[in-house]
């Protein structure tokens, strides 16, 4: 038990803390913002998108972001936010935006409206839960849609986010092939689709976005870009990329990400 005498000691002490010039925070201008929000209507800009995450290799992606001070989109898929809740946490702690890309990754088209408000909801929720973030933008799988998920879509007051850009890196697996078909896609308000389970991916990305900013690009989230900020629920952007050949840039089958392990149980 402490002693009267040291609780006073300690009491002085807080006393003394408080009234020091350099503890006097209120009447000092905050310090700036280490990250200032980048605005898409001065600065080029890019949004780099990750499906089917958290990815095994999520981690090590979120590390090159950060170095890089680069903001990214990640469509998570409810199975693998249940499996890898630490990678997500960490995604919206360290300010991505989070979108939501099913449950079970199925072809949204084939199921009945009820199935597929159920594998949107359960993501929403499981993202919520493991975040404290409710997702706020929707990609469905393979970018299918039909009138069905675009009116569910408005209901659950999601904008669609497509891509305009792919990087094949679920085919290639090549971090060169990777690399130049990204910046060979890149352009200004660019939505690149990229997935980080795709170790390549992880691994090339130091020197991608080196690339990258070097041509002058900000790497931000979707919802940065210019004309991006105020999407309508049940909207599809970017402007035409509602293309029937979406489907052929996005891996077939939804089990490519390693099944998640016990031990990736994070
Ligand atoms: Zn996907």
């Amino acid at each position: 038990m402490k002693s009267p005498a040291r609780l006073l000691l300690a009491a002085t002490c807080t006393v003394a803390l408080l009234s020091s010039p350099g503890a006097a925070w209120g009447t000092n201008k905050p310090k700036a913002e280490k990250t200032k929000p980048v605005d898409c209507a001065k600065v080029k800009c890019i949004a780099l998108t990750f499906d089917d995450g958290p990815g095994k290799y999520a981690d090590k992606l979120l590390d090159t972001l950060k170095k890089t001070n680069s903001k990214a989109t990640f469509f998570l898929e409810g199975q693998y936010v249940k499996s890898r809740k630490a990678f997500a946490k960490r995604m919206a702690v360290e300010g991505h935006e989070l979108g939501n890309h099913s449950y079970t990754h199925p072809h949204l088209r084939d199921l009945s409206e009820e199935k597929i408000r159920e594998e949107l909801t359960r993501t929403q929720d499981i993202v919520k839960q493991a975040t404290g973030k409710t997702p706020t933008l929707l990609r469905p799988p393979y970018g299918e849609l039909d009138y069905r998920v675009q009116a569910i879509a408005k209901e659950m007051n999601l904008p669609i986010v497509l891509w305009n850009g792919g990087s094949r890196d679920w085919a290639t697996k090549n971090e060169k092939a990777i690399y130049d078909e990204v910046l060979k896609n890149a352009k200004r308000d660019g939505v690149i689709l990229m997935h980080d389970w795709v170790e390549q991916t992880v691994k090339v990305m130091p020197k991608l976005i080196a690339a990258l900013q070097k041509q002058g690009y900000h790497v931000v989230s979707v919802s940065s870009l210019r004309g991006a900020n105020k999407l309508e629920a049940g909207s599809i952007y970017p402007v035409g990329s509602e293309k029937d050949d979406l489907a052929a840039e996005t891996p077939d089958s939804p089990d490519a990400p390693e099944a998640a392990s016990p031990e990736d149980g994070l």
